[in-house]
């Protein structure tokens, strides 16, 4: 088991104008920590935000700043978590922030430059170049891409769709088991055997969440996208399977209603975000209370699906996505105060291992053969089931002989056959549950007013002998 906190990093979109400079400064105060300074203007600083401060500082791992390129942040940010995944812990990797700030960037990339490629298709190149090195187990590699819209999910991966809206695609409905585990009702699971037919995977699910989104709902800026990564192996032989799941999330824009402030549809829709968000916000603070027995996961289906992400078995990981300028400093800040709270996560990493009954059985018939096999070579005869019908008259007259010698040195000697010895067991049984009680009673328990067995602890004796029968 790993214990962790929820590790978080930020990075900061690049600005087109570099005059913005001056709004905040990066530190490396220590090894394993950075801090980022926000400074409100002066001409901000009696605006909303809060005209007693002039500067914000916050503890962040580490903090990409605008020159930060992709590679750097999979380096210290995924491979770590990819790498955890790939020893069957699971992982989540999620970006947070307002629109525009460089979530979608992050996780997925940008389009035009093949260096632009963000976390997914990173990840994925790396995990199957390590499942290439690693001969010794059998690896198999699932992908999963779910899209959450107004508390409904869809599936992006249904190959047999080609949709125009989102609510053409498949709707994938959450359902819990007795064990309160989380299922997700219609979601497909796509077999990725290499890296080629992953991107290709995340292509048609890149393509769908795309053609959904039109000006009208702008899909991408107001829903939750989950690209999991499922990835199980064993070694040749073994019937203990290890799993994971690797979730990367491209979370909706984290800007608050006020600002989108439009009626009629969008508005209902800024309403979502915000409340699925805000119920993000509230596990997040019902996680870092002591003490706090209920967790509110089930308030949003977001915050269901990522449930293990979230003070549970997983090892998590937050990138705030800031795009600081002067207009932005008040989401800016309210993306890193979220940061500071989910920092305080501890979450539980275990290995997933479980054993399949199926290759369970497989492997114990293998056992019992290799031990026939071997018992035959030792005693030089072949060993079936059953005693032979010779064997078994033989048996009982070894047992007769030895029941009816009076010497009390006498012992019954049948070999070390198991099948040998356990008749003479139920033979001795049987004889002696003949000479207790008359057989009758025993077989019809409606013969009750028998003299002999109407006293309670007669019929206790009975009920039991009757109860062994019956076993
Ligand atoms: P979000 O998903 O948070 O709404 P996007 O990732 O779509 O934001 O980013 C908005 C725009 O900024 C996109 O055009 C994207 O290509 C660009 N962008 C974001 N981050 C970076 C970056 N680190 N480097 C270059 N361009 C970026
Ligand atoms: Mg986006």
């Amino acid at each position: 088991m790993v214990k962790q906190t929820i590790q978080i990093y930020a990075r900061v979109k690049p600005l087109a104008r570099r005059q913005q400079a001056g709004i905040y400064s990066v530190g490396e105060d220590e090894k394993s920590a950075s801090s980022l300074e926000i400074i409100v203007p002066r001409d901000l600083a009696d605006g909303f935000v809060n005209n007693k401060r002039e500067s914000y500082k916050f503890k962040f791992q580490k903090i990409f700043d605008q020159e930060a390129k992709q590679d750097a942040v999979f380096e210290s940010i995924a491979k770590p978590v990819a790498e955890c995944a790939l020893a069957g812990y699971n992982g989540t990797i999620f970006a947070y922030g307002q629109t525009g700030s460089g979530k979608t960037f992050t996780i997925t990339g940008g389009a035009e430059r093949y260096s632009d490629r963000g976390i997914i298709p990173r990840t994925l190149s790396y995990i199957f170049q390590q499942l290439e090195k690693d001969r010794s187990k059998v690896y198999t590699t699932h992908v999963s891409y779910l899209e959450i819209y107004n508390e409904c999910g869809y599936d992006l991966l249904d190959p047999r769709h080609e949709a125009s809206r989102l609510e053409d695609l498949p709707k994938v409905t959450i359902m819990e088991d007795p064990d309160q585990n989380i299922h997700l009702k219609n979601l497909s699971l796509q077999q990725a055997s290499n890296e080629e037919e992953a991107l290709n995977l995340l292509f048609l699910g890149d393509t769908n969440r795309m053609i959904a989104e039109t000006p009208m709902n702008q899909a991408s800026t107001r829903s939750h996208c989950i690209f999991t990564i499922h990835i199980s192996s064993k070694e040749p032989g073994s019937a203990t399977i290890r799993r994971s799941k690797l979730h990367l999330v491209d979370l909706a824009g984290s800007e608050r209603v006020a600002k989108t402030g439009v009626g009629g549809q969008l508005l209902t829709e800024a309403k979502y975000i915000n409340l699925s968000l805000h119920y993000l916000e509230q596990v997040i603070i019902a996680l870092a209370e002591k003490h706090r027995s209920h967790i509110p996961y089930r308030n949003s289906m977001m915050t269901s699906v990522l449930r293990d992400s979230l003070g549970g078995n997983c090892m998590t990981t937050m990138i705030a996505t800031l795009s600081l300028d002067k207009r932005n400093i008040d989401e800016s800040i309210s993306t890193c105060r979220f940061a500071q709270r989910v920092a305080l996560i501890k979450n539980e990493a275990v290995l997933n291992e479980e054993i399949d009954p199926r290759l369970m059985i497989i492997q114990l018939k293998k056992v019992i053969q290799e031990l026939k096999d071997e018992l035959a070579m030792v005693t030089g005869e072949q060993r079936t089931e059953d005693l032979t019908q010779e064997e078994l008259l033989q048996l009982d007259e070894i047992i007769k002989t030895f029941l009816e010698d009076p010497d009390p040195e006498s012992t019954l000697d049948v070999g070390a056959d198991m099948r040998k010895i356990k008749h003479c067991f139920n033979y001795i049984k049987q004889l002696i549950n003949r000479t207790k009680i008359p057989e009758r009673s025993l077989l019809s328990p409606d013969i009750t007013g028998d003299e002999d067995t109407n006293t309670p602890e007669k019929k206790e004796e009975l009920k039991k002998l009757r109860d062994l029968l019956h076993q």
